[in-house]
């Protein structure tokens, strides 16, 4: 194998990130025939290098080690983010949903994206859904998934199993359709460059071409490319363009769905090993918020029981009748900044009086829900240690979770940089360029103008891969023509 920090590079296209986004991206401009360099932060390692949700996958794949921090006057909240070859889809549950009508509604009436409809969007989805497939459980879901939506259908409330991206042919237990496993093997096969462990600290415009400077494996490394797409997802692709003096619209409007977390305690055994990942999401109450069931591992349970401390012993002597359930909204608003001599960006987020009205309720809901399912005991993932035993308790959690009531965290982040063609508020075309720059282009969820209220990966790749197209049908047509990149091309495939 070539040793890609030997000799200068120059490529057509370098993608910068190979999460949903970049991935999807990549596969589609490599199969038209195009010289892509994909280059990811963190390593290439197969889906199954560690157990799922465990200490050991935290470590080896996600940034820093699992949750980061985020600031704030009052409500905090900490994010999590992947960082390997696959990005969040190889850490992720792949509960899959198509972009919500509204949603798409919203982008095109509120952002002026050009063109974005929800039967346009339809292509899109299969043609990520045919590389990438989506199956529902072939065996019964867990009894954890079954109880929220018998605690829904006892309250009247629309619920549902939402699919996922695993396909269950080969393996009763199922085969996750990660990137891993589903755009990047093709994306190889059609000649594409892989380059992990590989971090891009500045983009510079120099004589028409991109110089791309970053490190690899404690040496520095310059790349020349005459077009890039960045897709380092919501919060390192507005750092890196911002290092890059791109600030245009960039890092300001941060969305994300905030969560809170309850422990639920049943009479019977809830919590069983080897069980099939949770599937079944509250929807009675979308867009304001759904609800949730998440992994249940004892740590997991005990991260949530870090409000209850005096309760903390009852989750090594009863976890197999523990789970961990959420409520989800869409609000509060965040913006990233660089902070000189730090690697990592700085998060600040905020919250509005009714964004954390909405919560309470959500909570309130869930509660009710878990009740109505049988739960004998709640603890909810707020401060003050309140544990509910009764659906009349429920009446006495507060109607806010203001200041630091609340243990906030997002899996699900957008919006750093809004595509559309509002010059007031969208850093990006209706297509992925970023406004008023030549040659680059975004291709993660930054650019997705706000929530998507469900699951986004579907989104990402499905937007990733419209821009993708688009982008080509530019560069057939002369207007975005990648230059040859004259022979020199030195890229070295990557293994496992
Ligand atoms: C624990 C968890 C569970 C989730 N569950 C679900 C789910 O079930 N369903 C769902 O739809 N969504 C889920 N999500 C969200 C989903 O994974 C993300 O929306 C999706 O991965 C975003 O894709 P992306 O391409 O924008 O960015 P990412 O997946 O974040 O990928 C970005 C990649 O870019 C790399 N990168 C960043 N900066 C640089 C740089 N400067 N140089 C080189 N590389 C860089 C990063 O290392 C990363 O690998 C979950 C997320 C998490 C964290």
């Amino acid at each position: 194998m070539n040793d890609p920090t030997r000799a200068p590079q120059r490529v057509q296209v370098a993608i910068i990130g190979a999460g949903p986004g970049g991935s999807v991206a990549a596969t589609t401009l490599a199969e038209a025939g195009h010289d892509v360099l994909l280059i990811e932060a963190g390593p290439h390692l197969p889906v199954d290098s560690a157990p799922h949700f465990r200490r050991d996958e935290m470590m080896q794949k996600y940034c820093n080690g699992g949750i980061t921090p985020s600031f704030a006057l009052s409500t905090s909240m900490a994010y999590l983010e992947g960082c390997c070859v696959g990005g969040g889809s190889e850490i992720n549950r792949g509960l899959y949903q198509r972009t919500p009508d509204t949603v798409v509604e919203t982008w095109r009436r509120d952002f002026h994206v050009d063109g974005i409809t929800c039967e346009t969007m339809v292509p899109h989805f299969e043609a990520c859904e045919a590389v990438a497939r989506v199956s529902p459980l072939r065996a019964p879901a867990p009894p954890s998934s079954l109880r929220l939506q018998e605690g829904a259908n006892r309250l009247g409330w629309r619920c549902a199993e939402v699919p996922r991206l695993v396909t269950y042919d080969d393996k009763p237990s199922g085969k996750k359709q990660s990137m891993s496993a589903t755009f990047l093997p093709r994306f190889l096969a059609a000649g594409g460059g892989l380059m992990p462990d590989t971090r891009v600290h500045r983009l510079r415009r120099i004589g028409g071409r991109w110089s791309i400077s970053g490190t690899r494996r404690g040496r520095t490394l310059d790349i020349e490319a005459d077009t890039i797409f960045v897709a380092g997802g919501a919060i390192r692709t507005p750092a890196l363009l911002k290092r890059s003096g791109i600030r245009r619209h960039v890092g300001g409007s941060l969305r994300f769905h905030p969560m809170v977390k309850v422990v639920a305690q049943f009479p019977e055994e809830i919590n069983l090993p080897g069980m099939p990942d949770p599937v079944h999401s509250v929807k009675e109450f979308e867009p304001r918020f759904s609800m949730g069931c998440s992994i249940s591992a004892p740590p997991l349970l005990a991260l949530t029981m870090a409000e209850h401390p005096d309760h903390m012993t009852e989750v090594d002597r009863h976890w197999r009748h523990m789970a961990l359930y959420y409520v989800q909204s869409t609000g509060g608003i965040g913006s990233v900044h660089n902070v000189p001599g730090f690697r990592d960006p700085l998060v600040r987020v905020q919250f509005s009086r009714s964004d954390m009205a909405e919560l309470a309720e959500g909570l309130k809901r869930l509660c009710e829900c878990l009740f109505a399912a049988g739960a004998v005991t709640i603890y909810p993932g707020i401060s003050g240690g309140v544990v509910l035993r009764t659906t009349g308790g429920v009446r006495g959690l507060p109607d806010t979770l203001r200041g630091n009531r609340a243990t906030l965290s997002a899996l699900h982040l957008f919006a750093t940089c809004p595509m559309g063609e509002r010059g007031d508020r969208c850093a990006v075309d209706s297509f992925g360029k970023v406004h008023g720059v030549d040659d680059l282009y975004l291709a993660d969820a930054s650019l997705l103008p706000s929530p998507t209220v469900v699951n986004p990966q579907g989104s990402v790749m499905a937007i990733a891969h419209r821009n993708a197209l688009h982008f080509l049908e530019r560069a057939a047509h002369g207007a975005a023509k990648p230059r040859s990149s004259d022979g020199r091309t030195l890229i070295a495939r990557s293994n496992l």
